[in-house]
């Protein structure tokens, strides 16, 4: 279900996202994600015993992705995947065996006795979607590298708002040479000073003298820097442990 998309058409597609407002990578991965969220409901993923398989494993999505899933509203896709998940749930609660807390707890494995512990409830694998998500951003982050010191791509990309402060730091990290890793930093300089330029804009407009409502450039400059600083919603950039 994981059509992973050409560096050619990745390309593109962040040529049309720097055209858009919040960071490209974001996007791209975001988008990657609904796509894979719709698929596996709208393209018959769920008679797919391999995907069913996988998603049993992973007690189908972690809570973010679950909620996003919901959102899409897969009625039947949703009393399918989690009657799946709520039968193995339930199979694994009946296996699992009373340990007394204390100090024969971490022990306990050692006596035998059959049965489970509780950790036996946690999910055997990873959310797919999540690892969809990383691997959607590694490859946009990649072809953004490859591409970011050819003039028309890089005047592209000062142009746009630049990636966020997560996707900043992985591609910063995976810089392959001193001229990529400066344009990038440039390019995020430039964006934060006119980001800084428009917040003081607000404070200086919110002066008991002024009080007026932003109205020129700077409006909306708050959810801006903060959507900056933090990537947008249900991104984490990559390698972050939480
Ligand atoms: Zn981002
Ligand atoms: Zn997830």
């Amino acid at each position: 279900m994981d059509r992973q998309p050409s560096r050619t058409s990745i390309y593109h597609d962040l040529l049309d996202a720097f055209q858009q407002a919040g960071c490209p990578v974001c996007r791209l991965a975001l988008g990657a994600v609904r796509a894979y969220l719709d698929s596996i409901s709208r393209e018959g993923g769920l008679t797919d015993l391999e995907i069913r398989t996988r998603l049993r494993e992973s007690h189908a999505f972690c809570p973010v992705h679950a909620h996003q899933w919901l959102e899409s509203q897969h009625v039947l896709g949703t009393a399918i995947l989690y009657e799946d998940v709520l039968s193995h749930l339930t199979a694994e609660l009946q296996g699992l065996r009373y340990r007394k807390r204390g100090f024969l707890a971490g022990a306990a494995p050692l006596l035998g006795g059959g049965g489970r512990s509780v950790d036996a409830l946690e999910p055997h694998r990873p959310c797919p979607a999540c690892e969809l998500l990383a691997r959607a951003e590694a490859r946009s982050i990649d072809v953004l590298l490859e591409h970011v010191r050819q003039a028309e791509f890089r005047d592209a990309y000062a142009r746009s708002g630049g990636v966020c402060l997560p996707h900043l730091r992985s591609a910063l990290s995976a810089a392959p040479d001193e001229s990529t890793f400066r344009t990038l930093i440039d390019a995020a300089v430039a964006r934060h000073e006119a980001l800084g330029a428009h917040l003081r804009e607000i404070i200086r407009l919110h002066d008991y003298r002024y009080s007026h409502e932003p109205s020129g450039e700077e409006r909306g400059a708050d959810a801006r820097a903060v959507r900056h600083v933090a990537g947008e919603p249900g991104v984490r950039g990559m390698g972050q442990d939480s």
